[in-house]
């Protein structure tokens, strides 16, 4: 199974995208995880991304297509993958075709803008592991403590109230144009409400997937 996962910051991909990793045994290729990894290890590149990403922009597209054909490339993708966060702009989703990327279905996750705001935050991640909480919606067992690998939780430096209104905006500009970019390509489209429960949004996806 191959999946494009796209929605704003915040309409719960990462969530998702987890769930389905575990249940169809394919591993989740979040880029903002991988960016993120890149910026803790202090190298050259990390503090590149880091410029971008503390101001919610997005990383050049050359720089985040090589990283996912990399990262593509293991072998832990051959029974398929879950991208998440990646394509986020229309010339990424055709660099992607360019390399021979297929995907079974597209899953665009549908909130409102003023939803994100309430929703980021709340939103707390894991300082060790990255796992993400949310304190109304997903709290930690233990407050601000990770129920995974018991280090702290931090907010996102990108989840401040300012840089969560430049990521929206970002998003409208550069990312929403993939939903009309994938729902006439021919790929199997599917528009889901991020609002309602994770449990809901799961099976509709596992209902919807049987049938790809
Ligand atoms: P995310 O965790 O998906 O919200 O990503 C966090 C940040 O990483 C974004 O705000 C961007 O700065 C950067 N980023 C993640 N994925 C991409 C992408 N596909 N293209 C460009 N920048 C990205």
């Amino acid at each position: 199974m191959r999946l494009i996962l796209i929605g704003a910051p915040g309409a719960g991909k990462g969530t998702q995208a987890d769930i389905l990793s575990k249940m169809y045994s394919i591993p989740v290729i979040g880029t903002g995880n991988i960016i993120r990894e890149a910026i803790k290890t202090g190298s050259e590149l990390g503090i590149r991304f880091k410029s971008y990403t503390d101001k919610g922009l997005l990383v050049p597209d050359e720089l985040v297509v090589e990283m996912v054909a990399d990262r593509l490339s293991h072998d832990d993708c051959k029974n398929g993958f879950i991208l998440d966060g990646f394509p986020r702009t229309v010339v990424q989703a055709i660099e992607f075709e360019k390399m021979g990327g297929r995907v079974d279905c597209v899953l665009s996750f549908e909130v409102s803008d003023a939803d994100v705001v309430s929703r980021m935050s709340g939103r707390r991640m894991c300082s060790g592991c990255g796992a993400t909480f949310h304190l109304a919606n997903k709290p930690p067992l233990v407050e601000n403590v990770c129920d995974l690998c018991g280090s702290p939780l931090i907010r996102r430096e990108d989840d401040a109230p300012d840089t969560v209104l430049a990521r929206l905006q970002i998003y409208h500009e550069q990312t929403e144009p993939l939903v009309e970019f994938y729902s006439s390509s021919g790929v199997k489209f599917v528009s889901l409400d991020a609002m309602q429960r994770v449990e809901d949004i799961t099976s509709k996806v596992v209902g919807l997937l049987e049938t790809v």
